[in-house]
């Protein structure tokens, strides 16, 4: 089975549920001062494990959203595969996100928002279609507008905190 799907079509039964929770971790991020993304990890109807970006709290640079999840996921299941389990994400994941994804067996990957600069599930590279041993079925596109305005709202705050302050490298922070 390829597995494979570029289509925003095969959404299904409650992606925008937990679409919805995921934004809800992420909006928790934000207000924690961090660059808002969150996940949630489902298998058969039932949240497995949750996170949300927590790079500046914990001050490490491996606590995204779906690295928490995917430790959470595996600690309430008792086993790294995470078999037949969907991982709901606001943001495309970066690579090291899509290599967890793909060492995790995560059966189905579905996203918000494209990013740009670091995802690697179609953006800057697509890891998940390349020739590893798993390739999970991407939906992207569930529920994007409000995935992606999350994160624009933010970086815009910065901004505007940023000229408050007559600095210019404060924006410098990635993400
Ligand atoms: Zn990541």
């Amino acid at each position: 089975m390829d597995g494979y799907n570029h289509d925003t079509n095969n959404m299904i039964n409650n992606d925008i549920i937990y679409m919805k929770k995921a934004l809800q971790l992420a909006k928790e991020a934000r207000d924690n001062g961090e660059v808002p993304v969150g996940a949630v990890i489902v298998k058969d109807d039932k949240i497995i494990g949750i996170g949300k970006n927590s790079r500046e709290t914990d001050k490490n640079a491996l606590a995204h959203a779906e690295i928490i999840a995917i430790e959470k996921a595996c600690e309430n299941i008792g086993s790294w595969r995470l078999d037949g389990c969907t991982l709901y994400v606001t943001l495309e994941p970066c690579p090291m996100c899509a290599g967890a994804i793909i060492n995790s067996r995560i059966t189905r990957l579905v996203f918000g928002s494209f990013d740009e600069k670091a995802g690697s599930c179609g953006s800057v590279i697509n890891l998940l279609d390349c020739p590893f041993n798993h390739r999970p079925v991407v939906t992207y596109g569930v529920l994007k507008e409000e995935c992606s305005e999350i994160l624009s709202s933010f970086f815009n705050n910065l901004r505007i905190k940023d000229k408050n302050r007559g600095g210019d490298d404060f924006l410098n922070i990635g993400r």
